[in-house]
């Protein structure tokens, strides 16, 4: 074999980034989508938004065979032991998003039955905002967990420490449109 023809066909590189490439782009979301901020999730899976593109499309259901739990929506005092034991039986290394303000904080529900911010009881690593946050936000969390898991060294044994990531809004809101009067007695909305 000319060296031409090897250096087109091998590839060489270090086994931590080729075994974290493989992890980061293969991530398995847990979802516990509890309110509106769920709908949002479910748009970020769609076509529009195509989550598969991150290779973060396989919704998993049971926790065993998940290590990104998206908690989307207000969570109550009931509900958290739920969630603590669903997130304790994901397998390790895993990763936690809180989506929008009810999961982070409680959002508007400032109520004794409404958790004001999951991470009092469960470890937290990206937190997304807006109420609710746009699927491209929430897109931004999990690529912040893909760097994250890029730079890592070999997967660690044992537990991590929350990485505690807050994303910022990746666009800008825009004015909602404005009533126009046609002749003085119609309304129309700017499309
Ligand atoms: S943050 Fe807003 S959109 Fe999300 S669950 Fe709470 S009220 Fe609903």
């Amino acid at each position: 074999m000319d060296t031409q023809t090897l250096a087109d066909n091998v590839l060489t590189t270090q086994l931590k980034k080729v075994v974290n490439w493989a992890r980061r782009s293969s991530l398995w979301p847990m979802p516990f989508a509890t309110a509106c901020c769920g709908i949002e999730l479910m748009a970020t899976a769609s076509s529009r938004y195509d989550l598969s593109r991150f290779g973060a499309e396989a919704m998993r259901f049971s926790p065993r065979q998940a290590d990104l739990m998206i908690v989307a929506g207000r969570v109550t005092i009931k509900m958290m032991p739920v969630l603590q034991h669903i997130y304790q039986q994901m397998c390790e290394p895993k990763w936690v998003i809180s989506m929008g303000a009810c999961a982070s904080t409680g959002g508007v529900f400032d109520a004794y039955a409404t958790i004001q911010g999951i991470d009092q009881f469960m470890p937290v690593d990206v937190y997304v905002p807006g109420c609710p946050p746009r699927p491209e936000t929430l897109i931004e969390g999990i690529m912040a967990i893909q760097r994250i898991i890029d730079n890592e060294g070999l997967p660690p044994a044992g537990k991590r420490r929350p990485l505690a990531i807050a994303i910022e809004t990746s666009y800008k809101p825009t004015a909602q449109p404005v009533p126009l009067t046609i002749g003085g007695n119609r309304s129309v909305n700017h499309v």
